[in-house]
């Protein structure tokens, strides 16, 4: 007998193995099509300046299928690019050097993949872009095995009411009834990385509405260009065959990296010992190798830019733990930009202390990458390891079981998930630094909040004990000197609220 070979094309691969996305049980498909969605509904409206409002849907069919629907007032996908966008693996908008929740061009094709396996039904699609004169509705389907969309059906209606954004519905077989728990978690936790938007949730025994609680968002990210240290021999192949053979090398430099001046490009091309004026057509392989190895080695380059990241802010990260958790006390930090091996990131850490968070043996970590909540995969993650190992919470006064919730933001050009379902960040050392200096900031402030509300109580229980003697006290003065035992009782009073106010004895 021999072999059959043939190539399995990407869409058949995820078919396959779509737990390694993350649809692995009834249960888990629910959730992460829930978060698939609202990612692409997040990234569509406040990567470009519109304020959110997210409409999410999920009803229970007599068939026992699940509808999921989702509706965004976001910029809306051009009517030619939408087969694609959902019908076929690996293609999206995405694959540019700036921080977005998307990054793998794979996420709505797996929720399309997983409905279409379990229903056979299309999914259906309602969108306009900004000032577009037409409302364009399709029903896609995927071509498992060639991994091209198939269009069902395609309605186009005139967009007179000025609508931009996009509607998603699709029928899935799933667990309602036990994802629930985590989609409420996961939708709380996404108004908590966005107080800038409105999301609501109806659903089976469950309705969830966050207003936004700021009306401002973060700058929005913008694209950038790779680092120098971060590049690798096939990457510089590629660019190098993009660009003009008659190009000299220390123009290549200058043109595709972030931060590359002539001078730091010269200075680099003589530590290296490579000739800066040589034309990319007389760059060998061997000259390649070398000078992907130079360029990771290299120190005068400057550090990444932040401009590709788009961190919350130490004001709105505040108030999006204020609105959700409801604390006693609450503190952010966002760390300056740092970098690892040429990806740009800033970390940033908030925390949250009392009021109605309820004590637990363990403080509460509540973490995120990319503004996405990251609900799986705990044990292995960095803030875990860092919140629970690394910090002695004695030294800064919390005494456990403690109202304690720790919040971490990874955001990056590229952050280290472990895996594609994205759900745990890897400890790399230079992260894992910026977290623990993040939370030791956070934890100092708690301290002193600690120690005044220790002093403030510490005078009250003196202001009480003291308070017990004072019949006594002035009724004996009163005998002793023959001043009046009303005034002595009032005089004494007043003397010891002034001086439990100041904190002292
Ligand atoms: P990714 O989000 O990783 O790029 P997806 O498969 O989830 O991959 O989405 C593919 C592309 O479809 C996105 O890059 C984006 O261009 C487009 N897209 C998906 N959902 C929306 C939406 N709600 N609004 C606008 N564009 C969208
Ligand atoms: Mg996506």
């Amino acid at each position: 007998m021999s072999e059959q070979y043939r190539q399995l094309s990407p869409s058949e691969f995820f078919y396959r193995n779509r737990e390694v996305a993350g649809f692995s049980n009834p249960t888990r498909a629910v959730y992460q099509a829930v978060r698939e969605l609202v990612e692409n509904a997040l990234d569509a409206t406040e990567m470009h300046g519109i304020l959110p409002d997210i409409k999410l849907e999920l009803r229970e069919e007599g068939d026992g299928s699940l509808t999921l629907a989702i509706e965004d007032n976001g910029i809306g996908i051009p009517s030619s690019e939408v087969p694609n966008v959902f019908g076929r693996v690996f293609y999206g908008s995405k694959y540019v050097l700036r921080q977005s929740r998307g990054v793998f061009g794979l996420g709505v094709k797996m929720v399309v993949l997983y409905a279409q396996m379990t229903t056979g039904r299309p999914v259906k699609v309602r969108t306009a872009t900004a000032r577009s004169k037409f409302v364009y509705e399709y029903e896609v389907m995927i071509d498992v095995e060639k991994n091209i969309p198939v269009i069902k059906s395609l309605k186009i209606s005139r967009n007179d009411s000025k609508w931009h954004g996009t509607r998603v519905e699709l029928s899935m077989r799933g667990n309602w009834v036990q994802a629930k728990k985590r989609v409420e978690e996961y939708v709380r936790r996404t108004a908590l990385i966005a107080p800038y938007a409105r999301i609501s949730l109806e659903a089976p025994d469950l309705v969830l509405r966050f207003e936004r609680s700021v009306e401002k968002l973060p700058p929005a990210p913008k694209v950038g260009r790779p680092h120098p240290k971060g590049v690798d021999i096939e990457m510089l192949r590629m660019m190098v065959e993009r660009s003009k053979r008659s190009t000299p090398l220390v123009e290549f430099l200058v043109e595709n990296f972030d931060g590359v001046g002539p001078v730091t490009a010269r200075k680099f091309c003589e530590w290296a010992g490579l000739n800066p004026e040589m034309k990319l057509r007389d760059l060998k392989v061997s000259d390649l190798e070398l000078l992907a190895l130079k360029m990771q080695e290299f120190s005068g380059w400057r550090r990444p830019k932040a401009s590709t990241l788009s961190p919350l802010g130490e004001e709105l990260l505040a108030e999006g733990v204020r609105a959700v958790l409801n604390p006693e006390f609450v503190t952010a930090v966002s760390r300056a930009p740092s970098s690892y091996g040429g990806h740009p990131f800033v970390v940033e850490v908030a925390l949250a202390y009392g009021g109605a968070i309820p004590p637990a043996e363990r403080p509460l970590v509540l973490r995120f990458a990319n503004r996405i909540p990251l609900l799986y995969d705990e044990g292995v993650d960095v803030s875990v390891k860092v919140v629970t190992e690394k910090i002695d919470w004695r030294t800064y006064k919390v005494e456990f079981p403690a109202p304690l919730a720790v919040v971490t933001h990874v955001c990056s050009t590229k952050v280290p998930f472990k895996g594609v379902g994205k759900e745990a960040v890897a400890d790399v050392p230079e992260i894992e630094s910026e977290i623990e200096a993040g939370v030791r900031e956070c934890a100092r402030r708690l301290r002193l909040h600690l120690s005044r509300l220790e002093r403030l109580l510490e005078a009250k229980r003196w202001r009480v004990t003291v308070g017990k003697y004072v019949e006594d006290v002035s009724r004996a003065l009163s005998y002793i000197t023959n001043y009046d035992e009303e005034q002595l009782r009032s005089r004494l009073v007043e003397l010891i609220r002034s001086r439990s106010s100041r904190g002292g004895r």
